[in-house]
């Protein structure tokens, strides 16, 4: 494959865009090589400017869970526009769409609508300080939950694809209000608690991480985080912002059965629109402005187009709940696929999935933090994502990150993916 245009489009780009790039993990600075310029794209596949067309297995991480283009979602958001694309008033679009949302997931009464996903985890942290009236909170190394100073410690995603999981720029105050975990591991949680008596205002997780590659929870890890807050009176933040509205209509809290008392939102509740939210019991949300003290804007929120999308994409979701079995179904026969290649070479490797999520690490031991995803061998994958490159199959351009599976795809496209391995596995 020719990647002569994007090259040029690249150079261009670098002249007047940092990096050439409006989000680092898309410069392919892991993997090196050019980054693919996207022309359009359709269903299961992207065109590329140079007139390549690959087999997506991104899904513009994670929001396109029906494919691209997809009509109810593009005719909603055209139809919309017609109408006028931002007011700064309310609409009744946005109570729709908040109502879909609170019906479809656990232990929500109430949803704020943002821009991105950075803003709902970022609002739900000042939120969660404001309810509890204490400033700590606990993260988990290589959990990502947006650019804000607070999450940029240990973070996963491109902050460690790049080395800066610990950017400059967040000052030592922030960053003193952060502790941090190993991912599964309820020790070492229970030791911060210890050691921080009354001060923690919560603990925010991704409930199935996919910011170091794809990291499965432990069930008790879940359960006993839950226990422990409950405990100490903390707040459990559940940011689902990949996982809502993609392991099941409800998300990772109806899946492991576990509440959350905060759960953000991203990706798939936009439709591909810049969407974020945060959701809660009434009492909790209660606490935010107008109606509480904790302060929480923004000029766009609820925006028209976004909000269409959203509604489009949740209302499909709702009424076809299959998609959420046949998403797996298809994530599951990748799994066996690539097993079944590797298996029978002399890599190390290890696959991690769940739902319609999956990464594939070379490394030996089981993923199960940040530290063990680490010790994968990166020299290895980047051969693998530049070789399944060239046969037409775009992978996520670092090993801390996670595939996302889209129903467009079809078991002949699976096929392709799985036969484009097996030419790339003896390469490796
Ligand atoms: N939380 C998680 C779990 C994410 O994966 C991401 C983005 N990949 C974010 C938060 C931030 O979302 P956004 O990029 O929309 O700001």
């Amino acid at each position: 494959m020719l990647y002569k245009r994007s090259s040029e489009l690249f150079a261009q780009a670098s002249k007047v865009i940092p990096g050439g790039v409006n989000s680092p993990v898309r410069a392919f600075k892991s993997v090196g090589g050019t980054p693919v310029f996207v022309k359009e794209a359709k269903g299961a596949y992207l065109y590329d400017e140079d007139g390549n067309r690959l087999i997506d297995y991104i899904a513009s991480w994670g929001p396109m869970i029906f494919g691209h283009a997809f009509e109810p979602v593009t005719n909603a958001v055209i139809e919309k526009a017609k109408k006028g694309t931002s007011f700064g008033m309310p609409t009744e679009i946005e109570t729709q769409i908040a109502e879909l949302a609170v019906s479809m997931v656990p232990n929500i009464d109430k949803i704020r609508f943002v821009n991105s996903g950075t803003e709902a985890c970022m609002s739900a942290v000042r939120l969660a300080r404001g309810f509890t009236g204490r400033e700590k909170i606990i993260k988990f190394s290589g959990c990502y939950h947006g650019h804000s100073d607070s999450f940029l410690i240990q973070a996963g995603s491109g902050a460690v694809t790049f080395g800066t999981p610990n950017s400059p720029g967040v000052t030592q105050g922030t960053a003193k209000d952060t502790l941090l975990a190993p991912y599964n591991n309820l020790e070492a949680v229970k030791e911060l608690f210890e050691a921080n008596k009354d001060e923690i205002a919560a603990i925010i997780l991704e409930p199935v991480a996919g910011n170091m590659g794809c990291v499965i929870p432990k069930h008790e890890f879940l359960s006993g985080l839950r226990a422990l807050c409950d405990e100490h009176k903390s707040l459990l933040i559940f940011d689902e912002v990949m996982t809502g509205f993609r392991l099941a209509k409800g998300g990772a809290q109806e899946v492991f059965n576990i509440a959350a008392d905060i759960v953000t939102f991203g990706k798939v509740i936009g439709g591909g629109l810049p969407v974020g939210a945060f959701a809660a019991r009434a009492e909790i949300m209660s606490y935010l402005a107008p109606e509480g003290p904790v302060y929480q804007a923004g000029t766009l929120s609820g925006n028209p187009l976004a909000m269409a999308a959203g509604l489009a994409m949740l209302t499909e979701l709702n009424n076809n709940p299959e998609l959420f079995t046949s998403l797996e179904e298809k994530t599951k026969y990748l799994h066996e696929g690539f097993d079944k290649v590797l298996e029978e070479s002399e890599l190390d490797y290890t696959i991690n999935r769940f739902g319609s999520m999956l990464s594939v690490f070379f490394a030996k031991e089981p993923v199960v933090d940040f530290q063990s995803a680490m010790v994968a061998n990166n020299d290895t994958f980047k051969k693998y994502f530049h070789g399944m490159l060239k046969e037409g199959v775009y992978l996520p351009p670092s090993s801390f990150e996670s595939y996302f599976l889209n129903d467009a795809l079809s078991y002949e496209d699976l096929d392709k993916t799985i036969s484009a391995l097996k030419k790339v596995v003896p390469t490796l």
